[in-house]
Formats: C-alpha cells, structure tokens, sequence
C-alpha cells in the first residue's frame, strides 16, 4: 500500500503586527589535532586547522510560530545524528522538532565524524589492528553535537525585534555543471581542463545567490544573513580541516557589516555543480577568491525591506530505495577496507559504499526512505526551503521555478545523511559517479520538488 505524504507540523500563521524575533549566534567545533577528516573514501586525519569549524544558528520567532535554521561547517550529517541535535535544540529552544533544520555546508575540510558507514569500517579496522580508534578523539562526536545545541540556545538568547530585507543576487561565472556527456556517450564528472574529448556539460548551472539580511529593528544595525549558492563546497584541497569559501564569505561580508556579522552560508542544490572550469586552463578559484566572488553578488544584490510572516510547514517524501544486492556486503567491506582496496577504482569503490549504505538504510528504515522536507516562510516575498541530500541543480531550479514566492533559498544535506539524488533522466546515464552513488531508484528528486513546491504553496500569501 502506498504511503500518504505525512505533514508533520502546522504552525500557526502570526498577526503581521507581532514582532519578528531573529537572533544568531554560532559555536566554534573545531575538531581536535589528529581527528579523522572528511572528503575522500580513505581514512585521512587533520593535524591542524586553516580556520574555525562552526556550527551557525538561526533563531526565528512571531507570534505563535518559530524556527531554527542550523549550518554546520561539515561534509555531511547522518540521520540519527541530526535528529538528536534536532531534539536537544527542540528541548533547549521549545521550538518543536519539524521546525528545526540542521544542515552540513558540505565542506571537504570538515571532520568525519558522521558518516554511517566508515566510522564502523574504520573501527573495525583499527581494532583488527590493535590501534586506536580516533572517532571518539577529545570526546569530539559528544561536543559536536552540544556545540550545534549550543549556537541554537544562544541564537535565542540573542533574539530581539528584527527587520528583514531580501534578494536575490547573481554570482556569474563561478559555479559549473561537473557532468560532461563525453563523445562516446558516456557521463563523466570532472573530466578534466579542456579535454577534447567533452561534448557538453549534462545539466545546468544556477548562479542566482537568494539571501535575507536581519537588522537590529531599534538601530537598523544587520547582525546576522542567510544565504545559499549551488556549488560544492570544495574549493579548499589542503590538508587542514578548513570551513573552505562560506568561511570566507563571513570574513568577507563583515568588512561590510562590520565584527560580529554572523553569516549562514547553506549548500544549494549543488549535487552536479562544482567550481571547476573546464574550458579553461586557468586555475580554478581559490576559497578566499569564491568567498570574495559570493560576497560581491551578496553586495551588488538589490536588497528590499520585507514584512516579516513567519510560518514553518514540514512534511516527508517516502522514497523507494534502489534494490538490495545481496551477498555483496562481505565483498564492499573488501572494497573499502580490506585486500581488494589497493587495487579497487574509485567507481568500484562509489558502488560498494552503495552496497554498504543502501544496506544499512533498508534496514533502519525499510523499503521507503521516509525523507524530511521543511519551508520556512520568512516573508510573504521570501521562503526557505530545505532538502535532504545533494540533490542535482535542475531539482532546485525547478522548486524556485514553481515556487509562489519572489525569492527561494534552498538548504540542502539537511536533516539527513549524505548521499546524491539525481535527476531521473541522469538516471539513463552511462558511467555517472553521483547515479553510482545514490540510494535511490529514479524520481526521488522530483518527487522531493513535488513535497517542496506543496509545502511553498500552503505557505503562499
Ligand atoms: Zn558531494
């Protein structure tokens, strides 16, 4: 039997009179010296750091209604793992559950700390040899998770009446479709600096940078700004852990809005989208340039003033999982870990991580993956709209297309764990890398835009 979309919350629309309430805060998770770090499919560890790891938060509040938006500068989360941030927040805040979002910018320097199939790979491993496992590090997963619970609560703490103003900013030039159909037909990602071998990107780029600003409503001071951008965030290729471009953005945007400035930067719909250009030789964008180039579309955006009407709806989409492989298990622990990894391909290896995690989510959650999908009405011109996993450029192009907002910001790797969610036609696609690596049989990306667009126009003006 087909399961019914579940709405999950209804909060109450406010009195436009009542104030808007929006505080921000952040808390600095910055993982200890020698913590496992995220980004590749071996075990690599982060001695130092290139700049601080933080978990952002959002507080919104009006009349009855109230939310919480939280960026962590990590690759990605885990299911369980954001729903117990979610309830610390939900308890700290009383802001309940389904209103609460906890999303990863996707940072390649992040820590590795979540992912639900190589913390267990790598402590086996360390166990079989005799050495020390380093997920618990400085009891490092047990402060990620307060200092997320931490910038919640303090976002709070710092909430008072606030205005808001809106847009939506263009950044050309900066983020490029990474799947190129190649002359033999297949699909390639990154295949390289004019390689003469590329027909045509494979999907489109979306270079619109919609973002809020909040101001102190007694002294019109801005404090705090929400923004997202479709591109991966793997600018940053060095060997500390690093919160790479949305790190910079901050830094950035406070020449403009001075100290103290509290910049959300979320992952767009960015999952074929990265900032490597290959129809040129020119080095790709360093995170301070990409940080410095988001800032100037942030800047030379035409701002206007917005009437606050918070309002959350949340709902879920169950979504079918692909067919297990069964006996495949014992192999893809091989493939990732064991003998047959020195001399495994990188797809070989995409495809047993697959094997692993479609495996694991089978069994937590059955045949149906029942995905959590928010929208957060700032303003009657201006919506939030956060997705699980990431998710292809054209899914998010079509929710802001058919959107009955002016502006929508998508938050992406929210609430879940992370993994690809492609169109269903790249699904026909020979040799992709993000088709390899996502749980799903084809649709889940269409139907994740149908649950957005529903929720957007039940919050409709
Ligand atoms: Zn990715």
């Amino acid at each position: 039997m087909a399961r019914s979309l579940l709405l999950l919350a209804i909060v109450a629309t406010p009195t436009p009179a009542t104030d808007f309430l929006v505080g921000a805060a952040a808390a600095d998770v910055t993982p200890p010296a020698g913590y496992r770090k995220a980004g590749s499919y071996q075990e690599v560890f982060g001695e130092t750091a290139a700049d601080p790891i933080l978990a952002k938060a959002l507080y919104f509040a009006q009349g009855d209604a109230a939310g919480v938006i939280v960026v962590c500068d990590v690759c990605g989360l885990e299911r369980n793992l954001t729903r117990t941030i979610r309830e610390g927040i939900a308890k700290e805040t009383g802001v309940p559950v389904a209103a609460v979002s906890v999303s990863a910018t996707h940072t390649h320097g992040g820590p590795m700390h979540y992912d639900p199939i190589f913390v267990e790979l790598f402590a086996e491993r360390a166990k079989a040899a005799g050495k020390e496992d380093r997920h618990h590090l400085g009891d490092y997963p047990t402060k990620f998770v307060a200092g997320c619970v931490k910038a919640a609560a303090g976002a709070k703490k710092n909430a008072w009446p606030a205005t808001l103003e809106v847009a939506t900013g263009r950044v050309p030039g900066l983020t490029f479709n990474r799947r190129y159909v190649m002359k033999d037909g297949t699909v390639r990602m990154n295949p390289g600096k004019l390689n003469p071998d590329v027909v045509r990107p494979a999907g489109p780029v979306d270079e619109d940078l919609p973002l809020a600003v909040f101001a102190d409503a007694r002294t019109g001071r801005p404090f705090a700004s929400l923004c997202s951008f479709a591109m991966h965030t793997t600018t940053y290729g060095g060997p500390a852990f690093s919160a790479d471009h949305p790190g910079h953005l901050q830094t950035e945007l406070r020449k403009t809005f001075g100290d103290g400035f509290v910049s959300v930067y979320a992952e767009g719909c960015a999952g074929d989208a990265n900032q490597v250009n290959t129809a040129t030789k020119d080095p790709d964008p360093t995170p301070e340039q990409a940080g410095a180039k988001l800032a100037a579309g942030f800047r030379t955006a035409k701002r206007t003033p917005s009437t606050p009407s918070l309002a959350v709806r949340s709902g879920e989409v169950p979504a079918p999982l692909r067919d297990d492989r069964p006996g495949d298990v014992a192999r893809s622990k091989d493939i990732l870990i064991g003998e047959r990894s020195k001399k495994a391909g990188f797809l070989e290896q995409v495809e047993a991580y697959q094997v692993l995690l479609t495996h694991q989510m089978r069994t937590e959650t059955g045949d149906k993956r029942p995905l959590p999908v928010q929208a957060f009405r700032l303003a009657d011109d201006f919506a939030v709209v956060t997705l699980p996993h990431e998710v292809f450029t054209a899914i998010g192009q079509e929710v802001r297309r058919r959107s009955p907002f002016k502006h929508t910001l998508l938050v992406t790797i929210a609430n879940e764990v992370d993994c690809y969610v492609p169109t269903a036609k790249a699904f026909e696609d020979r040799g992709s890398y993000e088709v390899a690596n996502s749980p799903y049989k084809p649709g889940v990306g269409e139907l994740l835009a149908d649950e957005a667009v529903r929720l957007l126009k039940e919050l409709a003006p």
